[in-house]
């Protein structure tokens, strides 16, 4: 593309085209790392059944007509032990979070721990905090009404801006979570 085609391309976008920081946080293997990849559509971050192996903050960028997300994969809060390793990982995590637009903090369906109220608790109170509860294809979150007895449980526990019901791995509800990040 030359600079001339560049420039009417950048004069074309609506005078509201937003971009904003979105930063994924959740305790380890809730499936941050596999939203982001669907969210951005390509895999750049780690994704394995054994915690803690994203060890770096990865940002990914989505862009369409209406707004570009800039995301940040983070690493889950380490709560077991205090180390090196671990208090770098929650110092990442807390570098990930200063300054974003939103947050997005990941539940697993049907099981609130301990740990994910230790995630809560460390969110700062002045952004908006998206709940999105992952992996609805799995078979004890397939009662709807349970499904939502949970959600309004987890709501109990946070003031969240607004919330969604995701399966990151098959990809369900994903283009609705986007929608309700735009703004
Ligand atoms: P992270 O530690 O939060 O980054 O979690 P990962 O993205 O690494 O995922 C942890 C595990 O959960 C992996 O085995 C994923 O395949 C699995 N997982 C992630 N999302 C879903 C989902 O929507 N449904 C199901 N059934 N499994 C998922
Ligand atoms: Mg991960």
């Amino acid at each position: 593309m030359d600079i001339e085609t560049f420039l009417q391309n950048e004069s074309q976008h609506p005078t509201d085209y937003r971009c904003g920081f979105v930063a994924i946080v959740g305790r380890p293997n809730v499936g941050k790392s596999t939203l982001m990849n669907h969210l951005i559509g390509q895999k750049i971050s780690i994704t394995s059944k054994k915690a803690q192996t994203t060890r770096n903050r990865v940002t990914g960028i989505y862009t369409d007509d209406t707004a570009q997300f800039v995301f940040v994969d983070t690493p889950g809060f380490q709560t077991n032990h205090r180390n090196a390793l671990n208090d770098r990982l929650n110092q990442n995590v807390t570098e990930a979070l200063s300054g974003v637009d939103v947050v997005v903090f990941v539940v697993e369906a049907m099981r609130f721990t301990d740990a994910d109220r230790v995630v809560l608790k460390q969110l700062p109170k002045h952004t908006p905090v998206v709940l999105v509860v992952n992996k609805i294809d799995k078979d004890k979150a397939k009662d709807k009404f349970a499904l939502e007895a949970f959600i309004n449980d987890v709501r109990q526990e946070f003031e969240f801006t607004a919330s969604e019901a995701v399966s990151a791995k098959h990809g369900l509800r994903i283009a609705n979570l986007l929608e309700l990040l735009k703004p």
